[in-house]
Order: structure tokens, then C-alpha cells, then sequence
């Protein structure tokens, strides 16, 4: 995996022979009070190297979109203006920014159910953000999702129970437990896997060395823990790289063992 160039939105790849682009859909800010220890309690004290904005915890929020030049996927596809506050929403420009016709995206690939993965399918006017798409995969538990503003792109949606592939590249690897659909995203090239998760980990700078720190919105902490846990650890093999929804922008790393937990080097400047 090579970083390759950036711009304000967007950071983009050489990983192989695929092209990877990360897509910045803007933050959300969270209270640290959303961090839970393993009784599910709130953490009584948060380590200094956590940065706190206005006392919150600020998220990123990325999409990934990865082309081998004929084929294409976009995975997760930001809020679009379904959030409370307005601090999403910029996926669009993002792939403008990066040169991504968006009109000819045909596959989305949904982590989960959540508003900052799933609603900018369609846009702030009610439109359909992509003009030719033909599938959206998503795993079965969160696939009720698509009703109200989502229900145009319901009759193209493809829920799965299992482990599917979805072309030579990319597998959806399902891994229950924040929702029970959220979904890892498997890519495969000559130069490794690339995992593509959505809410495996929010707060980097303490989740990969503190992996048994949970989250408040996990619908099942000890699955999501399990989950994180399974996950880190494949990604501490040779030639595995990570991406993340709300890893710091871009979001793509790598990542090593650190005594009892993990650390993650990320491969590209901060963007955002
Ligand atoms: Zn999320």
C-alpha cells in the first residue's frame, strides 16, 4: 500500500493493482462518556494522549472507494444531511475532488445500519447521490434500514447472512456485534488485504492499545469486543492493512502488536 496524493477531502493509493481513495464525509463529536470498560461502565479516567474538542471526542468520518480501472466499490457513503448537526455530508465534493464520476459507481458496500455509513445514498434533495447504481450490498440484520428517505434503493439491495463475494477483489466478511449486520470489507490485491470496517474502532488513539475498551452504541458489547479483538489480530499479520470509517483522515494503516495491545502507523498525512 503507497500513498499516492491528497487534497482537502480525499487521500488516494496505489495498493497493487487497485487504486484505493479514502473519502472524508467531514466528523462527528461524541463525549468520552460513550467509552466503556469491560463491566460496561464509562472509563473513570481517559489517557492525555486522547485529544478532546470542546471536551468531546471528535470522530472522523470516511468512505472508501477502490476501482482496478474497470470495476468499482464504494464502501460506506457518509450522512448526507441526516445527522443533527451539520458537520457531514461532504462526500460528494470529496469524490469531485478526487476525480470520481459518482454517476458511475454501480456497487455500494454498507458496513452498517448507522446514519454516517448508510445516508448519503441519497442526497440532501431527496435524489439519488448515485445515478447508475445497480447493488447495495449490506449484511441481512441491518438490511430494514432501507425504508423513508433510503426506500428508493431498496429494490436494489443485496442482504447476505454469510461470507459473500462481490467481484474477484472484495469479499463482505460479516462481523456482528456493533449491529448485527455491520460488515468488514476484504480486499485483495497482488500487495495484500486491505480490511475496510465501519465501527470496529471510534477512538483510535486508545481502542487499538486498549482493544477491550468498548463503545456505548456497540449493540452487543462482548460480540463487539470479540469482533475487534478477531479483527486486530489478522491485521497484525504481514501484508494486512487496515481502513476505518472513523480512523483520523485517510484512515488507512497499519498495524503491529504493542505489548498487550496494538499500534497503528498510518500510511498518508492527516487530510481534514
Ligand atoms: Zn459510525
Amino acid at each position: 500500500m503507497r500513498f499516492a496524493s491528497s487534497g482537502r477531502l480525499h487521500a488516494a493509493f496505489d495498493f497493487g493493482d487497485l487504486r484505493v481513495v479514502s473519502l472524508r464525509d467531514g466528523y462527528i463529536d461524541m463525549p468520552p462518556s460513550r467509552l466503556r470498560d469491560v463491566h460496561g461502565c464509562a472509563l473513570a479516567e481517559l489517557p492525555h494522549a486522547v485529544p478532546l474538542v470542546g471536551g468531546n471526542l471528535r470522530l472522523s468520518v470516511n468512505a472508501f472507494f477502490i476501482t482496478d480501472g474497470t470495476r468499482s466499490l464504494l464502501v460506506d457513503t457518509g450522512a448526507s444531511d441526516n445527522w443533527h448537526d451539520p458537520t457531514m455530508g461532504l462526500i460528494y465534493e470529496a469524490l469531485d475532488e478526487a476525480g470520481i464520476d459518482r454517476g458511475q459507481i454501480t456497487d455500494a458496500a454498507i458496513t452498517h445500519e448507522h446514519p454516517d455509513h448508510v445516508s448519503g445514498l441519497i442526497m440532501p434533495d431527496g435524489s439519488e447521490a448515485f445515478g447508475k447504481l445497480e447493488r447495495v450490498w449490506i449484511g441481512a440484520g441491518d438490511a430494514e434500514v432501507f425504508t423513508g428517505r433510503l426506500a428508493p434503493v431498496a429494490g436494489r439491495v443485496v442482504a447476505f447472512q454469510e461470507e459473500v463475494a462481490i467481484n474477484d477483489w472484495a469479499t463482505a466478511v460479516p462481523t456482528p456485534g456493533h449491529t448485527p449486520g455491520h460488515t468488514v470489507y476484504d480486499i485483495r490485491s497482488s500487495a495484500g488485504h486491505l480490511l475496510i470496517w465501519g465501527d470496529t474502532v471510534h477512538v483510535p488513539t486508545l481502542q487499538f492499545g486498549r482493544p477491550e475498551v468498548s463503545w456505548e452504541l456497540d449493540g452487543d458489547q462482548s460480540q463487539a469486543r470479540a469482533a475487534r479483538a478477531g479483527l486486530l489480530d489478522r491485521l497484525a499479520r504481514p501484508d494486512h492493512f487496515v481502513a476505518g470509517a472513523h480512523l483520523d483522515s485517510p484512515g488507512i494503516a497499519r498495524v503491529t502488536t504493542s505489548g498487550e495491545g496494538y499500534a497503528l502507523k498510518y500510511l498518508a498525512p492527516p487530510i481534514g
